[in-house]
């Protein structure tokens, strides 16, 4: 038998269970469980989870929107705990120290992505809360080269939570955007376009936010964040976008995006799913307009992203649910009543 050796914190507290909500079937609640405290194995750390917000993506993966993988699956990549237990080999991270754990979980290191620099396309990748259980729970249990180390951020995990996917793939949005799109449009006004309207705002950016029509408050809400225009999918911004930025998983929006777009301009998909997309004519796309997706984060996009929001950290509006309060936080943000992110505290 091949043992792994873990160091424990001495004197903590060591409960040997901990809580999770587990999901055991598509379209079904997550049921509340107590299970073993797993021990990390070598080259991974076991976390005490300190926030866990909610996605989208776990929405689709709970709903069954997307490919089935594993089950039964603990949902929740948007990570924020607290190093509690080392596996073997594991080397940078001590015990106590902050980290985040985002969707990119695992990768091969040898397929032609990983290789080239594209280790979010990688062949074999493992996802967290997809592949691998994820942080809706007390603890989790993560590759220790993919968790991101948080040095001694000074925001309640609560507000660096949403950061881990929301903030990490809307800033590769953001990039495939372009550098010389100043005048972006963020079609969906939720956790990712909150941050990320922030941030190239700071940029210098001219932020056109759209919400569902007649979204007065996402509206006003967006404007409070910085964006020069706000109105709903189906109105004309002022001017023509260099590029826009489609966060909400609306097919329909993607005509309606590639025309708020100039000649040359870009439309980005965010998403990983989509609802399909509309027959368009031609003449949407014609004149170079470019219409491309974003999937998965590489960890350089995660460096690069965190030290670009300690030195101007955004203001992360957040709505908290317990734990136990998973479905009820899922429910709130399929329905649109969520502003901001919604974050789980176990
Ligand atoms: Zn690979
Ligand atoms: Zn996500």
């Amino acid at each position: 038998m091949h043992m792994t050796q873990t160091t424990e914190r001495p004197g903590a507290h060591n409960p040997h269970t901990m809580r999770a909500m587990v999901l055991h079937a598509a379209g079904q609640p997550l049921r509340l469980e107590q299970r073993p405290l797993p021990s990390p194995a070598a080259g991974e750390l076991r976390l005490r989870v300190l926030a866990c917000a909610v996605c989208r993506t776990d929405l689709h993966v709970v709903d069954g929107d997307l490919p089935r993988h594993t089950l039964p699956i603990v949902p929740g990549h948007e990570i924020v705990g607290e190093v509690e237990a080392l596996g073997a080999h594991v080397q940078g991270h001590r015990i106590g120290d902050r980290v985040g754990v985002p969707w990119l979980g695992h990768t091969c290191g040898h397929c032609a992505f990983c290789l080239g620099g594209r280790e979010n396309l990688c062949d074999a990748p493992r996802f967290t809360g997809y592949d691998r259980d994820g942080g809706f729970a007390s603890h989790v249990v993560a590759e220790a080269a993919f968790c991101l180390p948080l040095g001694d951020a000074a925001q309640p995990p609560e507000r660096i939570a949403p950061l881990m996917c929301a903030g990490l793939i809307g800033w590769r949005s953001l990039k495939a955007a372009g550098e010389g799109a100043r005048r972006l449009g963020l079609y969906g006004f939720g956790a990712a376009a909150h941050l990320i309207a922030q941030v190239a705002a700071a940029q210098g950016r001219e932020i056109h936010a759209f919400t569902r029509p007649g979204d007065d408050a996402g509206q006003a809400f967006a404007r409070s964040l910085g964006a020069v225009w706000a109105g709903g999918s189906d109105e004309t911004p002022p001017h023509p976008l260099d590029a826009a930025i489609i966060f909400a998983p609306a097919g329909a929006l993607v005509p309606l995006a590639l025309q708020a777009v100039r000649k040359g301009g870009r439309v980005v998909c965010g998403g990983i799913h989509m609802s399909d997309i509309p027959a368009f004519p031609y003449r949407l796309l014609w004149e170079e307009r470019e219409l491309v997706s974003v999937a998965n984060l590489t960890r350089a996009d995660g460096r690069e992203f965190l030290e670009r929001v300690r030195a101007h950290p955004p203001e992360v509006h957040v709505t908290t649910y317990a734990l136990e309060q998973a479905n009820e936080a899922m429910a709130d943000l399929r329905a649109g009543r969520v502003q901001g992110a919604a974050v789980l505290l176990p």
